[in-house]
């Protein structure tokens, strides 16, 4: 019987120096990465300010919005996780691509945002 620990092998077997195949990763890493996240981290000069698991931006074009000027698209609004390399756990990070001015959301904060919304959806709807 195999005992797995948890920890991606890949992430922590992979040299120093790395090789082409498997790029040298960050050494602020002290771990995997969590599922979500997107990044490989590669780039070894990150401040510690930017230091950050990501995961992939999911976009909600806002329609009912005016287009931003010289703009023939609409606003995305978008949300994406993230966890600074010393943070507990994640945050959401909710930003418009006209703005570009990142608001972050405890995981708890985004849940009752969701609900809120979803209490809003259906009174709008006539179904609450
Ligand atoms: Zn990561």
């Amino acid at each position: 019987m195999t005992h797995r620990t948890g920890v991606d092998e890949d992430a922590t077997s992979t040299p120093q120096n790395g090789t082409p195949d498997h790029p040298a990763r960050a050494p602020w890493l002290t771990g995997p990465c969590p599922p979500w996240c997107r990044e490989q981290h590669t780039d070894l000069s990150v401040a510690p300010a930017d230091r950050a698991h990501v995961g992939p931006y999911a976009s909600v074009p806002l329609t009912s919005e005016n287009y931003p000027k010289g703009s023939k698209a609409p606003i995305d609004l978008m949300a994406r996780l993230e966890q600074g390399y010393r943070e507990a756990e994640a945050r959401v990070c909710l930003v418009d691509n006209e703005t570009e001015t990142p608001r972050f959301l405890t995981l708890d904060e985004a849940e009752r945002l969701v609900e809120t919304l979803t209490q809003q959806i259906r009174q709008g709807r006539g179904e609450a």
